[in-house]
């Protein structure tokens, strides 16, 4: 997304509108993906030298459960953007695209899980256990456990 620094007037523009989300360059990504439009909210502003761009963004996508590995939709959310362009008298246009996509990726949650209640897989066998159950032992202790127990009678 570029901003034309020639037209934006003394006090400032107002920019509202939206990026594909091919500019988060997901291809690679294991755990985010399927990014909807880079929502904006901007307002940019000369400065004597420089170009102020401040506002939100917002995107809907895909992230991996770190419990279950499934993928779920989510939003993330950036209602801080705040970024200083070197723009001299002459300056044509300033190209944001790559602080929007650093910003949004610095704002993905790095351990999301798909609910609160997620159970997660089995450590073991790998069932998903929020959709199945398993004959796993749950826990590591409870064999010995009942060893203590057999020794007790
Ligand atoms: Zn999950
Ligand atoms: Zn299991």
């Amino acid at each position: 997304m570029k901003i034309l620094v020639a037209r934006i007037p003394e006090e400032g523009s107002h920019y509202n509108g939206d990026v594909p989300g091919e500019i988060l360059q997901l291809e690679d990504d294991r755990f985010v993906r399927n990014p909807g439009d880079v929502k904006y909210s901007l307002y940019a502003q000369r400065v004597s030298d420089e170009l102020i761009v401040r506002g939100s963004l917002e995107v809907e996508l895909d992230l991996g459960c770190a419990r279950c590995s499934e993928f779920f939709s989510t939003r993330v959310t950036v209602s801080d953007f705040l970024r200083a362009y070197s723009a001299p008298e002459g300056t044509d246009s300033v190209d944001i695209t790559e602080d929007l996509r650093e910003e949004i990726l610095l704002h993905v949650p790095g351990f999301a899980v798909c609910s609160e209640e997620c159970k997660g897989v089995c450590p073991q066998c790998g069932t998903d256990l929020n959709t199945g159950s398993c004959a796993c032992k749950t826990e590591e202790g409870s064999g010995a456990w009942s060893a203590l127990d057999g020794l007790n009678l």
